[in-house]
C-alpha cells in the first residue's frame, strides 16, 4: 500500500521506508511455501506476507479470514499480540485489490471505501503501518489520523486520495464537522479494540461515525472482551456476523517466563541494574505506576548510561512518538512506561517486561506481560513487589489463578521488611476507563462526560499531571555506582535475535 502524507508523518518511518525499499528486490521467497497459501488471498497479499517472515495464520487469522474474504460480517474476540490486525487488513486488501485492474495506478481524489476506527493515536499508527506492510505491492494509498498533532498533513493526505482512513474517533468527527473528510464511499468498516472504546467513552462519536456510513456495508468488530454492552454494540452493528475467538489472555501468559522478587521500595533501582547485567536482554520495556516514576526512572536509567526512554500521558504527540521510534529501532533498548501510555503497543522483539511497580489493576498485570509474547514468541516478565505492594501482588495471582514463581534476591540487597498493607499514597496514571483510583467505582469513561459528547482524543493527555509522589528520591533508590565497571555487560539491541523471537 502507498502510503498518503498521514502515513508518512506516523511512526516509525524508518520501518515503513525499509520495507518499502525491499519490493524493490526480485521475487520473494515463494508465498506457496506459506500456510498462507490455503486462505486464497491475492498473490500480492502472499508475496508480503512471506517477506514479513509470517509462516502460518495466527488462530484468529485461520478464523477470521475465510469468513471474511467470503464477504460476511466478523465478531471478532482477540487481544492485541494476537495478529488480529492482518486478520482484518488482509480480507479488506484483498477485497479491494478484487476490484482494481492488474495494472491499475493510484487514483489521486479518490474517497476513503474503508474506515478502520482504533481508540488511541497509538494503536491507530501501527494498524496505519500494518495496512502499508501487507499492501506494499499494491496500488492501494492509505492515511492515518488522529489528534494531539495538527491537522494539516491528514487533510492533505485525504485530499490527494486515500482508499483506507484509520481514525481515532475524536479527530475522525472533527474531521467530518469541518467536511473535510467524505464517509460516504465507506463499504468496510472495523471498530478496533470495541471494549477500550466504550472504556474510553467514545460510545456517543461512534454511533456519530457509524450514522454517517452507507448503511450497506460490511463491518468487522474486534474486542479483547465481551461484555454485555459490546454484544449490544455488536447486535446493532453486525449483520448476521461469523463470530470467531481466540484463547483470552491466560494462554499468552503461559508462554512467558514470570517471575517475582520481593525487594525493598528503595532497592529496586539496584536490582534492576543487577538484572540488566544477568539477564540476555535485547529490548525490555518497564512499567512503573506513576508518570513521574517513569521519567525518574528513565533519567535514572541513563545515568548508569542505560539507553532509555519514557512514554506517558504528560509527554506530548511528538516526544511519544519520538520514544517509540527510538526503542523500535533498537537505538534505545529500553522504554519506561506507565499503564496508558503503553497501551496498545505492538514492538516486536520485546525480550522482558518489568514490572518496576506492580499495577494497581490486576488485569493490567496481564496486558503488561503480554507484551513480550507477540506472535507467538515467548518471552520473560519479572516482578518487583515491595513492602507496599503485597496486597496488589495478592490481587494479581487471584486473577490469573497462579502463583508467580519467586525469584532470588541477590544477596548484596537487604531483605525487604515483614508484609504490610498497600500504600495508596503513590497515585497511578489513571485508566481513562476504569474511573481511576485503586479499585474504580467511578463512572464509566472517566468522570463526567464531554459537553459535545465527544471526549478528547486519548484522554489521558489531557489529565492533570501527577502532583506527589512518595517514591524514593533519585539519590535514595541509586545505589552508590549502580553499574560500577559493569557497562560492558550491557548488551545493545540485536536485530536479528529480535526478528527470530518473532
Ligand atoms: P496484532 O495482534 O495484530 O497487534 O499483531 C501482533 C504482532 O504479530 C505483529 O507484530 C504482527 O507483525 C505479528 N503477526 C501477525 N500475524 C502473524 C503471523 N501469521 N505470523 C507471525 N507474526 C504475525
Amino acid at each position: 500500500m502507498q502510503s498518503g502524507g498521514g502515513i508518512r508523518s506516523l511512526p516509525p518511518p524508518g520501518r515503513f521506508l525499509v520495507l518499502v525499499q525491499t519490493t524493490i528486490a526480485p521475487t520473494v521467497p515463494a508465498a506457496s511455501a506459506t500456510g498462507f497459501t490455503s486462505l486464497a488471498l491475492h498473490p500480492r497479499l502472499l508475496e508480503a506476507i512471506a517477506a514479513e517472515g509470517y509462516q502460518d495464520p495466527t488462530p484468529i487469522q485461520a478464523k477470521a479470514i475465510p469468513p471474511a474474504l467470503e464477504g460476511h460480517d466478523i465478531l471478532g474476540i482477540a487481544q492485541t499480540g494476537t495478529g488480529k490486525t492482518a486478520a482484518f487488513a488482509l480480507p479488506i486488501l484483498h477485497a479491494l485489490l478484487a476490484r482494481l485492474p492488474a495494472d491499475a495506478r493510484p487514483q489521486p481524489g479518490r474517497r476513503p471505501s474503508v474506515l478502520v476506527l482504533s481508540p488511541t493515536r497509538e494503536l491507530a499508527a501501527q494498524i496505519g503501518q500494518s495496512f502499508a506492510t501487507y499492501g506494499r505491492r499494491t496500488p492501494i494509498r492509505g492515511a492515518v489520523i488522529f489528534g494531539g498533532v495538527g491537522q494539516g498533513p491528514q487533510v492533505d493526505a485525504i485530499r490527494r486520495g486515500v482508499d483506507v482512513l484509520v481514525a481515532t474517533p475524536g479527530r475522525l468527527i472533527d474531521l467530518m464537522e469541518q467536511r473535510l473528510v467524505d464517509l460516504r464511499g465507506i463499504d468496510q468498516f472495523v471498530l478496533d479494540e470495541a471494549d477500550r472504546m466504550l472504556d474510553m467513552g467514545f460510545i456517543e462519536p461512534i454511533r456519530r461515525i457509524v450514522g454517517a456510513l452507507p448503511v450497506k456495508r460490511r463491518t468487522m468488530l474486534f474486542s479483547a472482551t465481551m461484555p454485555r454492552e459490546i454484544e449490544r454494540l455488536a447486535e446493532q452493528l453486525l449483520d448476521s456476523p461469523t463470530k470467531v475467538s481466540v484463547a483470552p489472555a491466560a494462554t499468552t501468559v503461559e508462554r512467558i517466563a514470570q517471575r517475582l522478587i520481593h525487594v525493598q521500595k528503595a532497592s529496586k533501582l539496584a536490582l534492576l541494574l543487577h538484572l540488566f547485567d544477568v539477564e540476555p536482554i535485547d529490548r525490555a520495556l518497564i512499567f512503573t505506576r506513576t508518570k513521574h516514576g517513569a521519567d525518574r526512572l528513565a533519567k535514572q536509567l541513563r545515568a548508569a548510561s542505560i539507553g532509555s526512554e519514557a512514554i506517558h500521558g504528560n509527554r506530548s504527540q511528538g516526544q511519544r512518538l519520538k520514544a517509540l521510534e527510538a526503542f523500535r529501532s533498537g537505538r534505545s533498548p529500553i522504554l519506561v512506561a506507565t499503564d496508558i501510555a503503553a497501551r496498545g503497543l505492538d514492538i516486536d522483539g520485546i525480550t522482558h517486561v518489568f514490572n518496576f511497580d506492580l499495577p494497581m489493576e490486576p488485569e493490567a498485570y496481564v496486558h503488561r506481560i503480554g507484551r513480550t509474547a507477540r506472535a507467538g514468541a515467548s518471552g520473560i516478565a519479572i516482578s518487583f513487589c515491595d513492602e507496599t505492594e503485597r496486597g496488589l501482588l495478592r490481587d494479581i495471582e487471584r486473577t490469573i489463578r497462579l502463583e508467580i514463581p519467586r525469584g532470588e534476591l541477590p544477596s548484596s540487597l537487604p531483605r525487604p521488611p515483614k508484609p504490610a498493607e498497600p500504600s495508596r499514597e503513590e497515585r497511578p496514571e489513571r485508566s481513562s476507563g476504569r474511573g481511576g483510583g485503586p479499585r474504580g467505582g467511578g463512572r464509566r469513561g472517566g468522570g463526567r462526560p464531554p459537553k459535545n459528547g465527544r471526549p478528547a482524543e486519548a484522554k489521558h493527555d489531557s489529565r492533570p499531571p501527577e502532583h506527589r509522589s512518595t517514591a524514593p528520591s533519585a539519590s535514595a533508590a541509586k545505589p552508590a555506582n549502580p553499574r560500577g565497571g559493569r557497562r560492558t555487560a550491557w548488551r545493545p539491541f540485536d536485530k536479528s535475535r529480535a526478528m527470530q523471537a518473532r
